[in-house]
């Protein structure tokens, strides 16, 4: 792919008034620049006030999640439809975070139960997304055990059949997967560039084998984990890599702009 994606995944962070020093500061670093797709997510709350300071720019606004249904008795959730009314172009599904495999929490592992996301719910709100037109952004990666037990390979597919299945290839030219290895997610163990290549090479592939090869060849593909300024250009122009999730190193404006004119 040729125009690289950079998004920013603000995670619970970030007041309203975080949010509109960061961005206006952000938007003088980067607004020139059209030749990168950037898409900032920041809290359901804050979705409203990024669209209006970077509506006249080329930066696009995206959420860190959603729930399947459009409406009805489902507390706390946000529909695609919902998100699309709000000019929510992006939105991240999948993230390992609520996939329940955090780092650490200080309380009882059972907890992280409420947020287990599964593929199944994974695959539920890639069709509610691409039903609204809302390009989503497909999370995988297998955690520290499961790279040490050599199943990388078999997590990373598995994920990717479950939260494909059923759909038409057709739909998902603008669908973009996030390699995420768990073990790198605010850890700043970032994962080295030559290994990341290979695995983001190995998600075109079955993403070709589950899709067709010219679907496959239009995804783009990001790496994510413990970017920084320090290390995207080598991680960005890997022959696989289209392009990054940044999650820390997106909350500094400076920063991030770093990451994006990387790309
Ligand atoms: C993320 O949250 O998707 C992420 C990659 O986080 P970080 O960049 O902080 O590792």
């Amino acid at each position: 792919m040729e125009t690289k994606l950079v998004v920013g995944n603000w995670k619970m962070n970030m007041t309203n008034a975080e949010a509109t020093a960061n961005v206006q500061a952000f938007v003088k670093h980067v607004d020139a620049r059209s030749d990168v797709d950037v898409v900032i997510c920041p809290p359901y709350m804050s979705i409203g006030r990024v669209r209006e300071l970077v509506k006249d720019t080329h930066i696009k606004v995206g959420a860190q999640d959603t729930f399947w249904e459009n409406s009805g008795a489902y507390t706390g959730q946000v529909s695609a439809p919902m998100l699309a009314e709000c000019d929510v172009t992006y939105c991240i599904v999948g993230h390992s975070e609520k996939r329940g495999r955090f780092g650490k929490l200080e309380t009882d592992p059972e907890t992280l139960c409420y947020f287990k996301e599964t593929d199944h719910t994974v695959n539920l709100k890639l069709k509610s997304l691409l039903f609204h037109s809302i390009n989503p952004i497909l999370c995988v990666g297998e955690t520290a055990d499961e790279r040490n037990a050599n199943q990388t390979e078999s997590v990373i597919e598995a994920q990717l059949r479950g939260a494909l299945a059923g759909l038409d290839p057709a739909e998902l030219y603008f669908f973009s997967v996030a390699y995420e290895p768990v073990w790198a997610i605010g850890t700043g163990n970032t994962c080295e560039s030559g290994e990341a290549n290979r695995v983001c090479g190995l998600i075109r592939r079955f993403l070709g084998e589950i899709l067709d090869e010219d679907v496959a060849s239009m995804i783009r593909i990001l790496y994510g984990g413990s970017v920084k300024a320090s290390n995207s250009r080598e991680l960005f122009h890997q022959p696989n890599i289209d392009g990054g999730l940044v999650g820390g190193s997106s909350l500094d404006s400076e920063e991030f702009s770093k990451i994006v004119r990387s790309a």
